[in-house]
């Protein structure tokens, strides 16, 4: 089943921009079935622990500081071969390289501030699923 899933936040930047409706429905039309999802804010703490794994990259900080700069909507997405074909449909983390049509080529404004996150393992998935839901929310 996990194999089957993926996790997604919207980010601040799209939250901000207005673009929440317009990201749900592209991965609603993409097939994706909505597992769980909440409308939160992390702090600088939970945000670097969710990114804990970039903390020796030089954007570290600065990323810890923009996903903790307002809300966002994080949500665990299941669809056959989740997590390939999500991030396909997000596009590369710099929109500059992202594909016409993914949510990224649309919504993103630069490298940092690109949108959306999806996970990039299933094992991931789980682990970020985890990271943001009790087993009570996940449906
Ligand atoms: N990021 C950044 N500068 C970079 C690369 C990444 O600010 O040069 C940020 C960006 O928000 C990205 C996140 O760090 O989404 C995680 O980076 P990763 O390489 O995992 O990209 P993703 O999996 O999100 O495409
Ligand atoms: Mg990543």
């Amino acid at each position: 089943m996990s194999g089957n899933r993926t996790f997604t936040m919207i980010k601040p930047d799209a939250v901000r921009a207005g673009h929440i409706g317009n990201i749900l429905k592209m991965i609603t039309d993409a097939g994706f079935m909505i597992r769980a999802m909440k409308y939160t804010r992390l702090s600088s703490d939970k945000a670097g622990q969710f990114y804990a794994v970039h903390a020796e990259r030089p954007f570290y900080s600065e990323l810890v500081e923009f996903m903790s700069s307002g809300p966002i909507v994080a949500a665990i997405l299941e669809k056959d071969n989740a997590v390939v074909d999500f991030r396909t449909l997000i596009g590369a983390t710099n929109p500059e390289d992202a594909a016409p049509g993914t949510i990224r080529a649309l919504y993103a404004s630069n490298v940092g501030e690109n949108a959306v996150h999806g996970s990039d393992s299933d094992e991931n998935a789980v682990i970020e699923g985890a990271f943001h839901f009790a087993g009570t929310e996940v449906f």
